[in-house]
């Protein structure tokens, strides 16, 4: 670590084997001084925001010339690329030619406005994905750099209508990255796979004290003297936090326990307030339930969070990946989540946690973690070094240099 604080490279020696980060430093060797640009739609909020925090300066590092740009965009916009995003996890939504629209205007705004001048340009998710449409050429005619469209939404069964519009600008691209082999798509373009990860010595992850964990629960008003059961997550339909709620009744029928759910809004996330109303509506009666609203920047509360929790639970209906599951797992914690995208290869069953299709699943399985907690703990345990093993910045690193590698050779 550097005297402001900064991580470096070296210092996930104390986590990955020193072969791992040899790795990284060779194929980055091989495309030294070129540059790359990460545009996305929110700065703060969900996943992708959290690992381009962490990716820009591990590839700066590398020797890779990193920007992040961010679209902008009115209310309106981020309604519709909702209703896209809500569409493409398979919800039926209502499009109208004006809200086609509003999304192409506001791309094609940003397309003159941002700097996406550079070697390789990935473009993640459906908010920008039509910036391509307006990718600048180069004198004889052809883009400059190579466009990578990353999708980190669950794909796996798209409404047709908003699939086909999207469809238009994807094949546009170099290539386009899914996070599970089950979210690739009839493209004419090449298909790579690559799942996210979690930076293991962020504010998010780093390890803390039982103190360091004790003071924060006290400042959000959470006592420890019962199981804390917990699911951290925007307040999003898919995410199902009234159906957290609903297991959570089921389990205090019988053994005691507190709820947390702790969440924040996303910039890009217009539906959270409603959720966040239905959420507080549906546990406001119980004093064991705690609904925490979080700043974007409550990485260290979220941590000792996880780290109080019994059990961690990510009950989504519809997940791309799921970096909370892979956080949880990191902190020794056995997790629970909806049998959905990126949960389902997170989660061994049985060996370090388990999926579950509903409710009921749900509140059984916390019920058996709670009354064995000398499996809960070797679960914990197993969860850990899978997440070393597959689901660290420093193995998605690699993966993204030697796509760079072989786009620019
Ligand atoms: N997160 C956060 N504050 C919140 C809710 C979520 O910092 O109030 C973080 C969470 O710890 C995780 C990311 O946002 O790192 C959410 O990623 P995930 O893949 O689980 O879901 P997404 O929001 O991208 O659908």
């Amino acid at each position: 670590m550097t005297r402001d604080g900064q991580i470096r490279l070296d210092d996930y020696r104390a986590v990955v084997p020193t072969a791992t980060l040899d790795l990284l430093r060779r194929l980055a060797e091989r495309i030294r001084g070129r540059s790359l640009v990460h545009v996305n739609s929110t700065r703060v909020g969900g996943g992708v925001a959290e690992m381009l925090h962490r990716y820009v300066p591990l590839f700066t590092e590398l020797g890779i010339a990193t920007r992040w740009e961010v679209i902008s965009g009115a209310e309106e916009f981020f309604r519709v690329t909702k209703s896209f995003h809500n569409a493409l996890q398979g919800q039926e939504q209502a499009f109208t030619n004006a809200m086609f629209q509003s999304y192409l205007e506001t791309n094609k705004e940003n397309a003159g406005r941002l700097n996406l001048d550079a070697d390789v340009v990935l473009v993640h998710d459906p908010q920008p994905a039509a910036l391509i449409a307006h990718a600048r050429p180069a004198s004889d005619g052809k883009r400059r750099g190579r466009w990578v469209w990353r999708c980190h939404i669950d794909v796996s069964r798209p409404q047709r209508r908003a699939w086909t519009f999207l469809r238009q600008f994807v094949t546009q691209y170099d290539g386009a990255i899914f996070s599970l082999p089950k979210f690739a798509q009839r493209l004419p373009v090449p298909q790579y796979l690559i799942y996210p990860s979690i930076d293991p010595l962020s504010e998010k992850n780093r390890d803390l004290t039982p103190d360091e964990v004790a003071a924060v629960l006290q400042r959000l008003s959470v006592p420890q003297d019962k199981p804390i059961l917990l699911q951290v997550s925007r307040f999003d339909r898919f995410k199902d936090p009234l159906g957290v709620i609903n297991a959570y009744r089921l389990v205090k029928k019988h053994d005691d326990c507190r709820l947390v759910l702790a969440g924040g809004s996303a910039d890009d996330d217009p539906e959270g307030a409603q959720v966040l109303a239905e959420v507080m509506d549906a546990g406001c009666h119980d004093p064991d339930i705690h609904v925490l609203v979080l700043p974007p920047t409550a990485h260290h509360e979220i941590n000792a969070l996880q780290r109080a929790a019994a059990i961690i639970v990510q009950k989504s209906t519809r997940e791309g990946f799921g970096l909370t599951v892979a956080e949880g797992m990191w902190k020794g914690k056995p997790v629970i989540g909806g049998f959905a995208g990126g949960i389902t290869v997170q989660i061994i069953w049985g060996v370090t946690g388990y999926t579950v299709n509903s409710v009921e699943g749900c509140a059984f399985r916390i019920r058996y973690l709670l009354h064995n907690p000398d499996v809960a703990t070797q679960m914990g345990r197993n969860a850990r070094e899978s997440v070393r093993e597959q689901f660290l910045i420093t193995r998605d690193l690699a993966e993204h240099l030697a796509l760079m590698v072989t786009l620019l050779r």
